[in-house]
């Protein structure tokens, strides 16, 4: 039977009694990234926090591997718990060279001085930091500084890496690089990995499950896919990515009826009153019945953003390339997706499910 590498029950935390978590369950397993995806004050830092060890939770368990190391009456230090935690603004040791900064957590390991040195170079060349090897941190601008504390926090070799917006303050470009790196070291090492992101792309891109949090709740756990195709609710919707929310009533039955529910998945039930369903924008394309207008354009490189007015609300439709259509231009469209926002009954399960499949023609 394979143990979680880390294991939240019922993990409670309060701020002078405000509550920051609430009923917090959440199984990692051994080398999984989960994305912990939350907009700013959703309770991402205070649960990092509370499993490195910095936050003592006022109820529930933190078991790291076989250890329980809060509640149910034990505790471990933070500095026994054999988690990495990367955050930006880490500090740096103003006496140490950007390389010695870098080889020391390697040496710790228990790796020779040289071989040290060289893993430590090996990763400053990946992060594009070879040139300030031999600099000292007053030496460096506060995003190189950064990125110096990021190279130190993938040096070390933890059971249990937890990132907090690693990224939040980098280039784009430098930005992939990380998560690369995040993606190589965790490989290298078998580490399980909590990475807490407000940004949807990130967490989709990096991560084997998303665990979405919300004002100290997590209201949907699931695969990438999981929770880009099925959010449990509107706000899920829009946090997992852009998201067109439409009123299936007054976009009316008959327009829903022609965008084909012929293949449904699940329990399949209509269009019922003010039921709001979901369209991402690659569930759409222009070509079609589906009557609109053009409302906005926004080119972004490789795709173009077209907002086009339909009855029922306003679809974002993602093509590739330059814009296709202009402003104030009437257009037709083809919905090949939808997803009908579940309803929670009292138990919390899923009622009212209704999805149909892609009918690419
Ligand atoms: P996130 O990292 O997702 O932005 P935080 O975990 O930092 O969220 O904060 C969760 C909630 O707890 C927020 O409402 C925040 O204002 C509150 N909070 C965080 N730290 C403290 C603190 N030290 N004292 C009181 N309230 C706090
Ligand atoms: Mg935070």
């Amino acid at each position: 039977m394979t143990i979680p590498a880390l294991r939240l029950s019922g993990l409670c935390v309060t701020y002078d009694g405000v509550v920051a978590l609430t009923g917090v369950d959440l199984d990692v397993w051994p080398g999984e990234v989960i994305a912990l995806l939350g907009s700013s004050g959703s309770g991402k830092t205070t649960l990092l926090h509370t499993v490195a060890g910095f936050i003592e939770p006022d109820s529930g368990v933190v078991a790291i591997g076989d250890r329980v190391v809060a509640g149910a009456g034990g505790w471990v230090a933070p500095e026994d718990r054999r988690v990495g935690l990367v955050f930006q603004g880490a500090a740096l040791w103003p006496h140490l060279t950007v390389l010695d900064t870098v080889a020391y957590p390697i040496r710790r390991r228990g790796l020779p001085k040289g071989a040290a040195r060289r893993e430590a170079a090996g990763l400053l060349e990946r992060l594009g930091l070879s040139p300030l090897a031999d600099r000292r941190p007053a030496q460096l601008s506060g995003g190189e500084q950064q990125r110096v504390g990021l190279a130190r926090a993938l040096a070390r070799d933890p059971a249990l890496f937890l990132f907090d917006e690693p990224t939040a303050h980098l280039d784009t470009h430098l930005r992939s690089v990380v998560l690369e790196e995040i993606a190589r070291r965790r490989e290298a090492l078998g580490a399980a990995a909590l990475y807490a992101t407000h940004n949807a792309a990130e967490a989709l891109a990096i991560a084997d499950r998303i665990a979405v949090l919300r004002a100290g709740r997590l209201v949907q756990v699931g695969t990438p896919q999981e929770v880009y195709a099925q959010p449990v609710d509107a706000e899920t919707a829009r946090l997992t990515g852009p998201a067109s929310l439409l009123d299936a009533a007054a976009l009316g039955a008959a327009a829903l009826d022609g965008w084909a529910i012929d293949a449904p998945v699940g329990g399949v039930v209509g269009v019922r009153g003010h039921e709001t369903v979901l369209v991402r924008p690659d569930w759409v394309r222009f070509g079609g019945d589906l009557p609109g207008r053009v409302e906005s354009v926004r080119y972004r490189g490789p795709s173009t953003d077209h907002v086009v007015s339909v009855r029922g609300g306003r679809l974002l439709v993602s093509s590739p390339g330059p814009p296709r259509r202009g402003v104030g231009e009437v257009v037709g469209l083809t919905v090949t997706q939808t997803w009908s926002m579940p309803s929670l009954d009292g138990a919390g399960r899923l009622t009212a499910v209704r999805e149909t499949a892609a009918t690419d023609a």
